[in-house]
């Protein structure tokens, strides 16, 4: 069987790996779409080598010239611009498995659609299930679909969690198949043994170098202040439905033991392999069956150590912020995600010092109440008002 595929930032780092690995396994894949905020040139050349029916960007000056260069190319593919279109993409190019690859809470509404339609979708944008977990878990059962996450330390307890969890054979809802706990391992970013008093000078271009992963700017700023591992357990808790308190954060600098989980009879299984995101994103394309990724092997002889310890909280707060959004529950977690969101493109973009991301996510986190999040309407509406207040506070700090 060919599977088709749309794939929602497609000119990202997710989605430049994901077209690799398709590029490996040409027989298996068809891709259906193709869509990106911003980069018309990086995406007709996309468009170009994989001839999708639809390409979506974010603005009409975009598309139209998009739509120019392709038709210099003979090529029939549609061209549409915004947020809906994103969703059209989903649902009228004729897929049956959708990489949700955007950045952040634009990504929500095509996931969603995705979930809703019954497709198997391959999660990596947890911006979006960390604003909307209850209401993304429940639009997946509904649509009857698969859910694959990419999150490397998701894929990796995917793969070390039994068959049977996943599909609701499992022998009691609440022994959860002899699982104790999911140990999530974080690298603890650039900035892991920087003295603390330099951490006020940092730049973006000092956040944005992971010393093991190539990544997008956003996440690379995240996992620096380590509230990518925070929104990770919040995913981890949508995902697997287990209690926060059995969701572990230990710290691994190499990043090659991916994720953990620990049983009742005392084994821990673990996922090892190469830093490289084409492992989880082949393993979920052809989920059940293995495909090459293109990925080096790994060499355990060349390993010198595999070391383990605690995160150190107060070097990390937006770690801490992000545990305690989880307690709380309801919209919390969207308010974190959504002060989160503004206060690093501030950093990034109009130079928010950087020890200010935590504080403008605490302030935000302070000043909302805890409210239910159940209905799209209502997430939608925290996101936005949360938002507000971030920019709010950002600006009484920069003046
Ligand atoms: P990226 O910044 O490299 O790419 C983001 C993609 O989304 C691009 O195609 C961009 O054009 C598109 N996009 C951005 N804003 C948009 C908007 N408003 N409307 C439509 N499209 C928009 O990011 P990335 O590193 O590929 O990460 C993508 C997602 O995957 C994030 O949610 C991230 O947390 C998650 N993720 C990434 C990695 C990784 O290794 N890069 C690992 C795990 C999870
Ligand atoms: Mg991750």
């Amino acid at each position: 069987m060919v599977r088709k595929v749309a794939i929602l930032g497609s000119t990202g780092s997710i989605g430049a790996n994901t077209l690799d690995v398709i590029r490996s396994n040409p027989d298996r894949f068809q891709v259906t779409a193709l869509t990106a905020g911003k980069q018309v040139e990086k995406l007709a050349e996309q468009c170009v080598e994989f001839a999708p029916s639809i390409a979506v960007v974010t603005s009409a000056t975009d598309a139209s010239r998009l739509e120019k260069v392709l038709q210099n190319k003979n090529l029939k593919t549609r061209v549409l611009y915004g947020p809906e279109a994103l969703v059209t993409a989903v649902l009228d190019s004729g897929c049956d498995t959708v990489m949700a690859a955007i950045v952040g809470a634009a990504g929500l509404m095509p996931t969603l659609a995705a979930a809703k339609a019954g497709k198997r979708v391959l999660l990596a944008n947890k911006e979006a299930l960390v604003m909307s977990g209850n209401l993304f878990m429940q639009a997946m059962k509904v649509g009857g679909g698969a859910l694959l996450p990419i999150d490397s330390e998701h894929n990796a307890i995917f793969q070390c969690l039994p068959y049977q969890f996943f599909t609701g054979s499992s022998s009691s809802e609440t022994q959860h198949d002899g699982v104790e706990e999911l140990w999530l391992t974080a690298s603890g970013g650039p900035f892991r043994n920087t003295p603390l008093n330099q951490l006020a000078e940092i730049t973006p271009e000092q956040a944005c170098a992971h010393p093991n992963w190539v990544m997008g700017r956003k996440i690379s700023v995240d996992s620096a202040t380590m509230m990518n591992k925070g929104l990770e357990v919040i995913e981890a808790y949508w995902l697997f439905g287990l209690p926060l308190e059995k969701i572990k954060v230990i710290i691994h600098p190499q990043s090659v033991v991916h994720s953990l989980v620990r049983y009742c009879d005392g084994s821990v299984l673990a996922q090892l392999g190469q830093p490289d995101m084409r492992t989880p994103i082949a393993y979920g394309l052809d989920w059940p069956e293995r495909i090459v990724s293109g990925v080096a092997p790994l060499n355990l002889m060349q390993l010198a150590n595999l070391n383990f310890s605690e995160p150190e909280l107060s070097r990390f707060p937006c770690l801490s912020l992000a545990f305690a959004a989880a307690k709380a529950g309801g919209s919390a977690p969207a308010v974190l995600n959504a002060a989160n969101e503004v206060a690093v493109a501030a950093f990034l973009e109009t130079g928010l010092p950087y020890l200010h991301i935590p504080q403008v996510v605490e302030r935000v986190l302070n000043q909302l109440p805890v409210e239910s999040a159940d209905s799209l309407d209502s997430i939608l509406d925290i996101d936005a008002q949360a938002r507000a207040v971030a920019h709010n506070c950002i600006r009484s700090i920069q003046q």
